[in-house]
């Protein structure tokens, strides 16, 4: 099982490999800078902050050291998924992290809105949070997918084969 550094080690190398292939192939193909960058950020995050072994995160892992303080805001994550069950398979487990994400943001800002309603302060975010264009989510949406697939390719997990028994 590689640890969560070889696993960082492999995306990296990986993605050297592939912005040498983009910036010696640019110009014969037509994709924009902010596009690929837009890709590479995400790969990162998928790399360093939301991986597959999270679902470990009830213990101490990689990725959630790499949140600081903030880490055990994955640990009822770790808790609810077995640990290469559910989370790592190949289009529902990355999912299954950012849903996660998504409704753990939308309870702080619930919270946090409850709060600042409660001491009379209004924040009005309405028409500030600008939404990416179609093309910069779907990079986004790659490089993300990409990083997770390196890491269940690097634990020995393919989507046609039959699951490798669990730890
Ligand atoms: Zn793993």
């Amino acid at each position: 099982m590689p640890s969560g550094r070889v696993h960082e080690a492999i995306n990296l190398c990986v993605l050297g490999l592939g912005s040498a292939g983009y910036l010696a192939l640019k110009g014969s193909f037509d994709l924009e800078d902010p596009t690929a960058l837009a890709f590479v950020a995400s790969y990162c995050v998928g790399t360093f902050l939301i991986t597959p072994d999270l679902d470990l995160a009830e213990r101490s892992v990689r990725a959630k050291g790499r949140w600081g303080l903030l880490g055990w805001l994955w640990v009822p994550y770790g808790l609810m998924f077995s640990h290469r069950g559910l989370s790592h398979t190949w289009f529902i487990g990355p999912l299954t992290r950012l849903a996660y994400l998504l409704l753990l943001g939308a309870a702080l800002l619930w919270v946090g809105d409850g709060l600042l309603r409660y001491l009379g302060i209004s924040l009005n975010l309405q028409g500030r949070i600008a939404v990416p264009p179609g093309e910069i989510l779907w990079a986004m949406a790659l490089g993300y997918y990409v990083s997770q697939w390196l890491h269940l390719v690097a634990d020995g997990m393919w989507p046609d084969l039959p699951r490798r028994s669990r730890r």
